[in-house]
């Protein structure tokens, strides 16, 4: 059951203008830019996302300056950095939606189902194989590995202080770089 149906439903709504324009929509104008530096950020929505260079959040979403809270990183895996900045931005920013965003054709998923990288990308493909298990589709593999992250946040802010988790939403989404759509993993 959600508690924050109409944040979901900005960021449908945000990715139907995206689907319709052609180009990004949000509002990145002086005017928002001046008022978000004086009065801060207060975004609505906590995104973590994969740092594919075609996966951008805030156009997908339609998202302008202030509004969304994005931590990319390939694979959008979750480490300590990734979860202190969720912690920041749920706790003193009180964003209620957080959203972990996988997306088809992921570079790091397809790595990891091949048997995994070298140097620091094994600390990335290690995470998605811990995810996924013995999967080797690579669009259930995606799905896998979102839920993987939805369900750590989920445990590791279950009893926190300061994050009201009675009013957060924790939810899985997969993006069609074909496409432009996007597909919500409800539990
Ligand atoms: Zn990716």
């Amino acid at each position: 059951m959600l508690k924050n149906p109409d944040l979901i439903e900005r960021l449908t709504e945000g990715n139907r203008r995206f689907l319709a324009a052609e180009q990004s929509l949000g509002d990145v104008s002086p005017a928002v830019r001046r008022h978000t530096a004086e009065h801060g950020q207060a975004p609505f929505a906590i995104v973590v996302a994969c740092s594919d260079a075609r996966v951008m959040p805030e156009s997908i979403f339609s998202a302008g300056l202030g509004e969304m809270f994005v931590s990319r990183v390939a694979g959008n895996v979750l480490d300590d950095h990734q979860l202190g900045s969720i912690e920041y931005a749920a706790g003193h920013l009180h964003c209620r939606l957080i959203v972990v965003l996988g997306h088809t054709g992921c570079g790091a998923v397809s790595a990891a189902l091949s048997g995994g990288g070298d140097g620091f990308i094994k600390y990335i493909t290690d995470e998605i194989l811990l995810a996924v298990g013995d999967e080797r589709d690579p669009g259930r593999a995606c799905c896998l590995n979102v839920r993987h992250a939805v369900d750590t946040i989920r445990r590791e802010f279950a009893a926190h202080p300061e994050i009201p988790t009675e009013e957060l939403d924790v939810v899985g989404a997969v993006y069609d770089i074909a496409d432009g759509s996007l597909k919500w993993l409800t539990d």
